[in-house]
């Protein structure tokens, strides 16, 4: 874990810095967070009193000039006892952008700067108060979309996720002990690593590397969220299904053709999965400048959805094909057939889960699920949602965690560099090679949690918070 110290020689700044920490606008109370070597002496002048650590005091703010600015609550927290590790003041004021704006200046005057995007969050990492994973919980929390997102975040910033990454990276720790003890006796090196069982404890690595990629790939999914397009002729009742699945009347439904020319967008949550869900323009051929934009749009919407859902009307025959306007190779795509309300069949998933084979012109032919709903009923819709969750990955599991795509890609080049180890090892390799993949494997476990992530990385992840976080 770099220090303050070990940072400095890096350019990072120790000095004192603030931002409002509340949201901007008018709120009942707002905060000034100051952290660093000044911040108790600036409070200090603020609060004109002497501040004892941990204890909320009653206090009018006043400025260099005469007057007072605001009547408040500050606290102040000593190092290391933190959030950043250093000496934090929080002012607690009324909650309105012109006072905010009159404390941050005073502040200001009294020597502090204004702190950069995420730069709380970087010190508190910088002084060991938590490893990356953990700072980055903290953004994913507060820009959680959903209860499941938000406890997962919570997870992660505790510690849950990057305490799986140590777990493996200690078992990785060991065998390259044994591996590097094993090439300083060249003469029996080769029996030295198949009696450490090197290839089954490196097997075993691989699997709870595997089982951690799938639980981040979760994480991935609770932190980020997908988009969901609905497709389809006009009339066929895409409106009414965004409804269904909101569970609210978010677009409006009219009997009109072509009636839904702009993209409407509604936010759900599917088992703790945020969805953004498009409603686009029907699919039809028409002359109509306004309306054929519409459709463009539809066909763009949808191929940059994680999941389309084609829907179709049971009553009726001779749609536009929605499978012939797609052709994304990454989109999974679920036909939904509505109005089952209106037939004799039976609502849910078509078949035994049986999956239909739609032809997807050049490509080869795509699996995808068919399921039979009504969007003014409601049959059929909750089939539709697990329908849903299972094609995009989404196993709604306790206990899980958040976990960013950089996450992933660490853990893959991590299983690829165990899985070359292994090779060399079956291989009977000189021993140097296979400590060399290992090290590879442990610098990129050591990227996920900060030990050994590149500056630049650091910079782009803080520079993504909001500021006075
Ligand atoms: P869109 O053009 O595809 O968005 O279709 P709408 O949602 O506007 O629906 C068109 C018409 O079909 C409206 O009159 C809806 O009330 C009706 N409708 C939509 N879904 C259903 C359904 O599941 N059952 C029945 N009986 N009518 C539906």
């Amino acid at each position: 874990m770099p220090s303050l110290s070990a940072a400095d020689s890096h350019g990072v700044d120790v000095d004192t810095i603030t931002a409002v920490a509340t949201p901007a606008g008018q709120g009942g109370v707002g905060v000034v967070r100051i952290s660093g070597t000044l911040a108790k002496t600036i409070g200090e002048r603020i609060a004109g009193r002497e501040l004892q650590p941990r204890r909320a005091t009653h206090a009018t703010f006043t400025g260099a000039e005469e007057g007072a600015i605001d009547d408040g609550v500050v606290i102040y927290f000593a190092a290391p006892a933190s959030f950043t590790g250093e000496d934090v003041v929080e002012l607690q004021g009324h909650g309105g952008p012109v006072v905010m704006q009159m404390l941050v200046n005073t502040v200001l005057g009294f020597g502090a700067r204004m702190a950069r995007p995420g730069e709380f969050t970087e010190r508190a990492y910088l002084n060991g108060k938590m490893d990356l994973a953990q700072a980055e919980a903290v953004a994913d929390l507060i820009a959680s979309a959903s209860v499941a997102a938000a406890k997962a975040a919570v997870r992660s910033l505790q510690g849950a996720f990057s305490e799986r990454v140590h777990s493996v990276d200690r078992q990785l720790v060991e065998l390259r002990m044994y591996v590097e003890a094993a090439i300083d006796f060249p003469e029996e090196e080769v029996d030295f690593l198949n009696e450490g069982g090197v290839g089954q404890r490196l097997a075993h690595i691989g699997q709870d590397l595997q089982a951690l990629l799938e639980a981040s790939r979760q994480g991935v999914l609770l932190r980020d969220g997908i988009t969901v397009a609905l497709l389809g002729a006009p009339n066929v009742g895409k409106s009414s299904l965004l409804n269904a699945l909101a569970g609210e009347d978010r677009a409006i439904v009219t009997e009109l053709p072509g009636t839904t020319r702009d993209l409407i967008r509604a936010d759900l949550d599917l088992g703790g999965l945020p969805v953004e869900i498009v409603d686009t323009a029907g699919l039809r051929d028409s002359n109509d400048p306004a309306e054929r934009e519409g459709v463009r749009r539809a066909v763009d919407q949808a191929r940059h959805a994680h999941l389309v859902l084609g829907v179709t009307d049971l009553t009726a025959s001779n749609e536009c094909s929605v499978e012939s306007v797609m052709d994304t190779e990454a989109t999974a795509f679920i036909r939904v057939l509505n109005k089952v309300d209106l037939t004799d069949l039976e609502p849910g998933l078509v078949g035994d889960n049986v999956a239909n084979v739609v032809d997807r012109g050049p490509r080869e032919l795509v699996k995808s699920t068919a399921v039979r709903v009504s969007a003014v009923t409601g049959a059929g819709i909750a089939a539709l949602r697990c329908a849903m969750m299972d094609a995009v990955g989404f196993t709604a599991q306790s206990g899980t965690f958040t976990a960013r795509q950089r996450h992933l890609v660490a853990l893959q080049d991590a299983l690829l560099g165990l899985g070359r180890a292994a090779e060399l090892v079956t291989r009977q390799a000189p021993g140097e090679l296979i400590a060399e993949e290992l090290r590879a494997v442990h610098q990129a476990l050591g990227s996920i949690v900060g030990e050994t992530t590149a500056e630049d990385l650091l910079g782009e992840i803080f520079a993504n918070f909001c500021i006075g976080k």
